[in-house]
């Protein structure tokens, strides 16, 4: 058996400052939250409107089960589609303002189904570098020729979607970049779609129930619509519970609901959870003031932090990351804080690029303002100490 050279990878991993390892939480998911018998004030969540553990979804998910029961039994093509899931989706459409919509049980399985279906060995894939890991995944799944363009390079994607002459083009990339926080040019992106007829893929995990009007997400944001984007949004993070879906053209959605292996050949997500997610949408659509309270919190940690030894990336969304450079000196502050009473993830290679570990800083409107004058404190106080 192979365990001693498991093992050693193992540890050559440890040496270099990259072993992960959870931690279990023995509270729900808040900015308050206890680990191994301690409070923390956590900023590692990405629940940006504190719905994970809002007493009306809590409420709409026990009266979900008692219509539909805890499992949907069966996949969606065979006996497990709901009227819960159908309602769901019309909803979506009209928020987002496609003609349909599909759910998937998570994003990472929205991700692979998606490009999986829609492109293969003929086809080329154009992608952001800065990418999801679910994106990158997903695209080596479906055999298409990938090129990479250099994060928020317009210019050279132009160039590489001039180059290709046959097959579909897919333009991928996240709306706001997971772990920088900063937002993806999608206008441009667009416009080179148009003109190289392409199609634009974009995965809106973080902009969802956060950015627009009413928190209609990065389209809105950007006031875009078009046939030719197929859009896709997790339901896991500001909307507080679990899932993904997909919005475009009804034949784009056909074409999903016949190819994409993730959707076809899983069990669909228990119908309760579509129940919470009406109720989720409804606090989504009502939250502006909860959005301005959140750039508030926004505003007032970056001019917090602006002297800070180490610099916060550009990025005015709730995640805010504090670019530290070394894998090991990323743990030890994430340590330092935690030793005083303050939870934020050292995020390291190769969920980002070497030599940029960073803490990854995420806001929620279920902060205070005192809250992030804590943070800002204790951040001053470890600049004194490192
Ligand atoms: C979290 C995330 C996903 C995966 O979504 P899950 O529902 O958590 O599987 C996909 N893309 C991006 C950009 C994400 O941040």
């Amino acid at each position: 058996m192979p365990f001693t050279e498991l093992q050693s990878k193992l540890d050559e991993r440890a040496e270099q400052g990259l072993l992960r390892s959870r931690r279990t939480l023995a509270s729900p998911q808040s900015p308050y939250i206890i680990v191994d018998g301690t409070a923390y004030l956590a900023f590692s969540s990405n629940d940006y409107l504190g719905l994970a553990n809002h007493p009306q979804l809590i409420k709409a998910l026990q009266l979900g089960a008692q219509q539909w029961g805890v499992g949907a039994g069966a996949a969606h093509l065979v006996n497990g589609h709901f009227d819960a899931h159908h309602q769901l989706e019309q909803q979506l459409a009209n928020f987002i303002g496609k003609p349909a919509t599909l759910l998937f049980s998570t994003g990472y399985m929205a991700n692979q189904g998606v490009v999986q279906a829609l492109v293969g060995k003929a086809d080329t894939v154009f992608a952001d570098k800065l990418n999801h890991a679910s994106l990158n995944d997903a695209m080596l799944l479906s055999r298409a020729t990938v090129k990479r363009y250099r994060h928020g390079d317009t210019a050279q994607l132009s160039q590489l979607l001039s180059q290709v002459q046959s097959g579909r083009k897919l333009v991928i990339s996240d709306a706001v970049f997971s772990m920088d926080g900063d937002v993806a040019p999608l206008r441009e992106l667009l416009a080179l779609c148009e003109q190289y007829d392409a199609w634009l893929y974009v995965d809106d995990a973080h902009g969802f129930g956060v950015l627009g009007a009413q928190g209609r997400g990065s389209l809105a944001h950007f006031g875009i619509q078009s046939e030719r984007i197929i859009y896709m949004a997790t339901l896991g993070k500001a909307a507080g519970v679990s899932g993904a879906f997909v919005a475009a053209e009804q034949v784009v959605i056909d074409t999903l609901v016949n190819n994409a292996h993730s959707y076809v050949y899983t069990t669909a997500a228990p119908p309760a959870l579509s129940v919470a997610l009406l109720q989720s949408l409804q606090l989504i659509g009502q939250g502006d003031e909860l959005r301005t309270h959140l750039k508030r919190l926004i505003a007032q940690l970056r001019n917090g932090l602006s002297d800070l030894p180490w610099r916060l990336m550009p990025s005015d969304t709730a995640i805010q990351p504090l670019l530290i450079g070394d894998n090991k000196y990323a743990v030890r502050l994430s340590e330092g804080l935690r030793e005083r009473g303050i939870w934020v993830a050292a995020i390291r290679p190769p969920t980002v690029p070497q030599g940029t570990a960073r803490l990854r800083i995420t806001l929620s409107v279920a902060h205070n303002e005192a809250d992030v004058d804590k943070l800002i404190g204790v951040l001053h106080e470890l600049a004194k100490e490192f």
